[in-house]
């Protein structure tokens, strides 16, 4: 087997390759996620080309297949959606992304980690935006004008973390304040030609689509 028919292969069973001009899918859009190299939820980091569009506004693509960007960090929709992390057993920690191997507790000599949806609510601990367009595996067209989008990072009270994710569509720098209270919504991050790829957004409460 050629050295490209093996990387077609991969990129077909979803596996990343990795090296030169191949870069691993360790980061995204918004920074705050990272994957292992396998299994990569984001086509562009598997060195393919696709055309992409980005999103231009709320909700994405109604009729697309919609699939969690990544699997096993959010479920539910609409008022039901929730973020997923774990918690200690032993000292209670909890973990956001998911921590399914060993608590990261360095004082805690570890206890079994059960996955617990969190906190619908926050309140915002920070916040930025992004004004210019990040390099791959961030999916975006090139071909369209950039459109910065904010950053927020929203404390669980109850959790005693803090959680990374992008503002809700419509949602910019200007209209956030620190301590100002958000909920987790469902969104898109992405849409190709037959998935929309979905993702966590945080909203100001009383803010409605
Ligand atoms: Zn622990």
């Amino acid at each position: 087997m050629s050295r490209q028919e093996r990387a077609d292969r991969e990129v077909a069973a979803g596996i990343t390759p990795v090296g030169p001009g191949r870069p691993r899918c360790n980061t995204t859009p918004s920074g705050a996620l990272r994957f292992t190299a396998r299994a990569c939820p984001f086509p562009a980091a598997r060195g393919t080309l696709l055309t992409i569009r980005q999103i231009p506004s709320r909700g994405g693509v109604l009729s697309h297949t919609r699939t969690p960007a990544v699997a096993g960090w959010f479920t539910g929709e609409g008022d039901g959606f929730r973020l997923l992390g774990t918690r200690c057993s032993a000292c209670a920690s909890v973990f956001f992304p998911r921590e399914d191997v060993h608590c990261r507790n360095p004082h805690c000599a570890g206890g079994s980690l059960e996955e617990i949806p969190l906190s619908r609510k926050g309140r915002i601990w920070s916040y930025t935006d992004s004004r210019y367009r990040p390099p791959s595996p961030y999916v975006s067209n090139p071909e369209l004008p950039w459109e910065p989008y904010a950053l927020i990072a929203a404390e669980l009270a109850a959790e005693r973390i803090v959680v990374l994710g992008q503002a809700a569509p419509g949602v910019t720098v200007a209209g956030l304040t620190v301590g100002m209270e958000v909920e987790a919504v469902p969104g898109v991050l992405y849409e190709d030609a037959e998935t929309a790829w979905t993702v966590w957004r945080w909203r100001p409460t009383g803010v409605t689509e």
